[in-house]
């Protein structure tokens, strides 16, 4: 079954970089794509902060119409060895990866369930596999990403509704900007990823082939993680 009538996407982080690729990706596939950054897109929210992301679903509610897509791919980094990290380091990556990613689904789960339809695709990392030395905070949250990506798929997996993830190498956005020609070396495809190639394998998690695929992670990492 495609989206249902009137269904938006919402791509969080949809500004730029991976989840620019992936709205526009999700917007040649036919749906409706919504947008939401601090600065930028459709709508603006923070989406570690659960009010500003209740504001921004009733509006795109409002406005667009419920969501039955939603891609969590809002993120950031403060990188630094743990015995150098401060405690904003951790709880600023945290909120935003972490508890960015719960907000978003309590909402979207309102909607999905009404719909008795619904796809989740929260955009983790190698990184939460596998660990890298001086990002304690971000590994900690995409690893914790994937366990909220499993429970989800386990509690809703009767209700029509699927959670997935995707686990990204080293992919040419601001993110990487300054580490990812030191980084390409250890890639085994050789070259860095690019966002369309996430974008990719978003739109197969949203499609109508992937219905029983549920509680998965799909890595999209040239080999990084294998
Ligand atoms: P970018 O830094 O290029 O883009 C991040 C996006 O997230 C921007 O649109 C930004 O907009 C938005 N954003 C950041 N913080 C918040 C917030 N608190 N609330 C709402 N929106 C926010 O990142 P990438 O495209 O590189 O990364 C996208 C996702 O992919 C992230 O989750 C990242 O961890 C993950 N990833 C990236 C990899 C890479 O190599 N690039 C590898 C593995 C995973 P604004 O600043 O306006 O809020």
């Amino acid at each position: 079954m495609p989206v249902p009538e009137g269904g938006v996407a919402l791509v969080t982080g949809g500004s730029r970089g991976i989840g620019k690729a992936i709205a526009e990706r999700l917007a040649a596939d036919g749906l409706t794509v919504v947008t939401l950054s601090r600065t930028s897109g459709d709508v603006q929210a923070d989406v570690g902060d659960a009010e500003s992301v209740a504001a921004a679903f009733a509006e795109v509610r409002a406005q667009h119409g419920p969501v039955l897509v939603l891609v969590n791919n809002a993120g950031e980094s403060q990188d630094g060895l743990a015995i150098r990290m401060r405690t904003e380091q951790w709880e600023s990556v945290i909120e935003t990866n972490l508890n960015g990613a719960f907000h978003c689904i309590r909402q979207g789960l309102d909607d999905m369930l009404s719909a008795r339809w619904g796809r989740i695709v929260n955009i983790s990392s190698v990184v939460g596999e596998r660990a890298n030395p001086g990002q304690a905070n971000y590994g900690a949250a995409k690893a914790g990403m994937l366990s909220l990506t499993r429970t989800i798929a386990r509690e809703m997996g009767r209700k029509g509704i699927t959670s997935n993830a995707v686990t990204p190498g080293v992919i040419e956005t601001d993110m990487t900007v300054d580490v990812a020609d030191k980084l390409k070396a250890g890639v085994p495809a050789g070259r860095i990823g690019q966002p369309e190639e996430v974008a990719h394998a978003v739109s197969f998690l949203c499609s109508d082939g992937a219905a029983y695929v549920n509680g998965a992670t799909l890595a999209v990492d040239g080999g990084l993680g294998a």
